[in-house]
């Protein structure tokens, strides 16, 4: 008989999944997913990812019941687990979701070389974490990646892509021992954010049926506008792999004004991976050299991540970050580019606080938009920077979203919720501004 193993990453699905679909065409198969001691020990086990991850976990074991198998779980080295596990069932082949930072492909060399002592075949299957594998779009100018993104967007739109896959049917599981589902306190202690999104295919289906139903056609007016809270709120699934983005764009109308701005969104996706596979030391180095001399400034660093920096605009999207593990993009780029250009706080210090808290954080995405921010990246205006009170008017005019997130503030009506400092003797309990910007 024909065994494999299939070897869930950050594709927690069974709907449009390569990997997933060649393993139950070629016969029995192994779902595994590994708790990976290697990436529990790092940054990346947060409480709120952990939480995300747990849900994710028993949907998609649900998702498997009902396909007549169930996901079998592991905890260890990833490397040692798989062998063991394809040892056990006697599996000649492990397929595998490609994916693009360093320790993907660290992990991806290292399963390929074990594997392949073994006499067993590791196979990688291309665009099942974003809509396109990275060097399915290169510029014609011979580079390995693009460093801009409009050129970068007319290609990707030019790209054929394979239609999305349905739930593959009747894959038989070889006898193993399934393991125990894993509890979020199991992956990482500490309590999550209150009003965190839940993980897992069902859910995140669910959202998305909701948003292609009406709301996406709001999105090219709407997107940023701070109160309507107008986004998809889909990135926790697209960065776990509940949903796939392939068959997301699949189904978006991209000729319609709204379905075409969010695919932008989804290239813009594609182009942080493409360009994190080509320079995957960019997750931590200026992607520019820009010279930039940083401030070492820890108070204003702790103020910014507390959510006290006196300025609402940025005190807001800081708290909703703590409270729900996720913030509008809008409010990331404030933040972050008040941060990095305002402050002249490095980047990283910035980077890293969004890594803890953000339930969608991903490192090409979080890094390289960090990174556009602060102009070490791809932006092709570095020197701009965001004024957050002009921003504030413009995203939030009527101070609706501030007065949500800043209880302080909330008795101020109108734009008053923006310059509380304006306030005879100020707002009782709120910091003064701890740096002043044009406009005050
Ligand atoms: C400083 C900073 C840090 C960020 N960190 C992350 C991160 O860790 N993880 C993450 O997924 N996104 C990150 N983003 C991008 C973006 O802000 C979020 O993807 C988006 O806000 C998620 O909300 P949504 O799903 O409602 O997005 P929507 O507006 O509905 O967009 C649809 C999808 O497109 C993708 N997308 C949207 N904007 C961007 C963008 N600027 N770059 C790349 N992809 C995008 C996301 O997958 C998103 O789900 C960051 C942006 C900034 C400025």
């Amino acid at each position: 008989m024909n065994v494999s193993v299939v070897l869930f990453t950050r594709d927690l699905r069974v709907r449009d999944n390569p990997a997933l679909s060649a393993g139950c065409r070629a016969g029995a198969t192994v779902p595994l997913f590994v708790l990976d001691d290697a990436i529990l020990s790092g940054r990346s086990a947060t409480p709120n990812r952990a939480a995300f991850l747990a849900a994710a976990l028993a949907e998609l074991d649900g998702e498997l019941r009902a396909m007549g198998t169930r996901l079998v779980v592991r905890r260890g080295s990833v490397v040692a687990e798989v062998d063991r596990v394809a040892e056990q069932v006697g599996a000649n082949t492990v397929h595998l979701a490609a994916d693009v930072s360093a320790y993907s492909r660290r992990r991806e060399s290292a399963l390929r070389l074990r594997l392949g002592e073994r006499g067993r075949e590791l196979r990688v299957h291309e665009s099942a974490v974003m809509t396109v594998a990275p060097d399915a779009v290169t510029p014609s100018t011979g580079r390995d990646h693009f460093a801009v993104f409009t050129p970068y967007f007319r290609r990707w739109q030019q790209v054929h892509r394979r239609a999305p896959l349905s739930r593959p049917t009747g894959p038989a599981l070889p006898p193993i021992a399934a393991g125990e589902l894993p509890l979020a306190a199991d992956i990482c202690a500490g309590e999550p954010s209150p009003k965190l999104s839940v993980g897992g295919e069902r859910t995140g289906r669910e959202l998305l049926r909701e948003w292609l139903s009406g709301p996406i056609g709001q999105y090219a007016a709407r997107g940023d506008d701070l109160p309507a809270d107008a986004t998809s709120h889909l990135s926790p699934y697209l960065h776990f792999g509940c949903l796939s983005a392939a068959e997301i764009l699949h189904r978006t109308d991209t000729d319609d004004e709204g379905g075409l701005a969010y695919a932008r969104q989804l290239a813009w996706r594609d182009f942080n991976h493409q360009l994190l596979a080509a320079r995957p030391e960019a997750a931590w180095r200026d992607y520019h050299d820009r010279s930039i001399t940083w401030r070492d400034d820890p108070n204003a660093a702790r103020a910014w991540c507390e959510g006290r920096t006196g300025y609402p605009i940025i005190d807001a999207g800081m708290r909703q970050l703590r409270a729900e593990g996720w913030m509008p993009g809008r409010a990331r780029l404030i933040a972050a580019s008040f941060l990095a250009k305002t402050l002249r706080v490095d980047w990283r210090t910035g980077a890293e606080h969004f890594l803890h808290w953000l339930v969608d954080a991903d490192i090409a995405n979080n890094q390289l938009n960090w990174q556009w921010a602060a102009g070490t990246g791809t932006d092709t205006r570095p020197n701009r920077v965001l004024n957050p009170l002009r921003q504030a008017e413009r995203f939030d005019p009527d101070g609706t979203y501030v007065r949500r997130w800043v209880p302080e503030v909330a008795h101020l009506e109108g734009v008053a919720a923006h310059r509380p400092w304006r306030e005879k003797g100020g707002v009782a309990g709120y910091p003064a501004p701890i740096i002043d910007v044009a406009g005050m």
